[in-house]
């Protein structure tokens, strides 16, 4: 039973364990692009998905504008017009008002829960600080199922029904739906034989298998004309995938996915990004090269090159290809992190002054454990300030206990009304 809990689309899950939260400019600009058309008309444009680290395929909202999608979802959905009947289906829980039952406090607390967690420049931590890199090396930070919460047969269908119709009208085939549907039933075939419909509350794969082609066989949809998508977006989900497993699988999903004969640009990057994880740095710099030479206007392999030139210690090659990056996208808050602990660690004429800004600008923009770390480093250790700044790193990382400890420090050491001080007094109240 654990396993088709663990294989359906929309479950609820009271994480006990912190659940880590995948923060990567990379991922979510592409997933925003493929979404826009489907959020734009459920008129929820606001819709900010986020990425769950687990292999589990899944997804599912809570009610609020957030649309949590697992690692392994995402993985394992091949196309972008499949990605979008999963939001499709999501939007239609949050349009049919199906989470009633959510409690907003039971959302609340698991967004408190949840860590979050850097690809590229958590990685580059994980040596120095291996909190801060465990979640990506570990791969999945299994949220235990502690409580479940699933919607009935009659929601899910109702949301099938919806997202099928948002697709519809945001112009976009609904067969999308069947991609997911029939990699799902591969999934739970052999398990969904031996399963009584009726004993379940959540309905059969090969049930919403059948609706969606009854659905797609009418005459009115086989009329219509879907746009498709262009092979600039296909290309760049395929890129997210290939980033996405090269960061948290392990060596044979890799190699089973992206076999070396596999000679892609998705390819190369999954291996190249394993190989820096795994430490062969010089495999990484050959795919890494390849990359960048075939496509210079690409900013994220100008990101992995700055990750691998930093690996090497190569402290001036790798600012330049960061900031390279950054003209390419600009505002990008994991690689102006990357350049921050880069410049810190250099720390020559006003390296560590360019880094504590930069770090700044992350925190006002997209707070992130990372950036307070650095940000920490940036003013040493005789300094008050970076013990305010772990403490606002622990707090990131809901650690409490490591938070009040290095606030009290701070406090201990700061002058009284100076905005460190001011925010060390938050943390130890409880205001944060
Ligand atoms: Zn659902």
């Amino acid at each position: 039973m654990r396993k088709i809990i663990a294989i359906l689309i929309c479950m609820f899950t009271l994480p006990a364990h912190a659940a880590s939260v995948i923060q990567d400019t990379e991922i979510e600009s592409v997933i925003a692009e493929i979404i826009k058309p489907i959020t734009t008309v459920a008129n929820i444009p606001d819709t900010q998905i986020r990425i769950v680290n687990d292999d589990n395929f899944n997804a599912f909202v809570m009610g609020g504008t957030d649309i949590y999608i697992y690692t392994g979802l995402l993985t394992r959905v091949r196309t972008p017009n499949a990605l979008r009947a999963v939001i499709a289906h999501e939007l239609g829980h949050t349009i049919g008002g199906h989470m009633a039952q959510m409690s907003a406090r039971m959302e609340s607390e698991i967004k408190r829960t949840m860590m979050i967690q850097a690809l590229g420049i958590g990685l580059m931590l994980a040596g120095g600080n291996p909190s801060l890199g465990a979640g990506v090396m570990a791969g999945a930070s299994g949220i235990a199922r502690q409580s479940m919460l699933a919607f009935s047969r009659d929601e899910e269908r109702v949301a099938d029904d919806m997202g099928f119709d948002l697709m519809v009208r945001a112009g976009y085939n609904p067969n999308g739906f069947l991609d997911v549907f029939e990699q799902m039933n591969d999934m739970t075939a052999h398990i969904e034989s031996r399963v009584n419909p009726n004993a379940i509350n959540h309905p059969l794969t090969s049930e919403r298998l059948k609706n969606v082609r009854d659905k797609l066989a009418t005459a009115d949809i086989k009329s219509k004309q879907f746009k498709t998508d262009s092979a600039t977006i296909v290309k760049k989900y395929d890129m997210v995938r290939a980033k996405l497993v090269g960061y948290l699988d392990d060596a044979t999903r890799v190699k089973t996915l992206y076999p070396s004969a596999d000679k892609t640009d998705a390819a190369i990057y999954a291996r190249a990004i394993a190989n820096m994880r795994w430490g062969n740095l010089s495999g990484a710099a050959v795919g890494t090269r390849t990359l960048v030479s075939r496509n210079p206007n690409n900013p994220y392999f100008y990101e992995l090159l700055g990750d691998l030139e930093y690996r090497y210690g190569h402290y001036d090659d790798a600012i330049t290809a960061y900031e390279h990056a950054l003209k390419l996208r600009p505002n990008s808050p994991q690689i102006e992190t990357a350049l921050a602990l880069v410049l810190v660690e250099r720390a020559k004429n006003d390296d560590v002054d360019r880094a504590a800004e930069l770090c700044r600008r992350v925190i006002l923009t997209d707070p992130s454990p990372v950036a307070y770390w650095v940000l920490a480093r940036t003013f040493g250790a005789d300094d008050g300030r970076a013990d305010w700044a772990m403490a606002e790193f622990y707090r990131l990382q809901n650690n409490r206990e490591k938070s009040r400890e290095y606030a009290r420090r701070a406090k201990s050491r700061l002058k009284p009304g100076t905005p460190e001080y001011i925010k060390s007094k938050d943390i130890l109240n409880g205001e944060k």
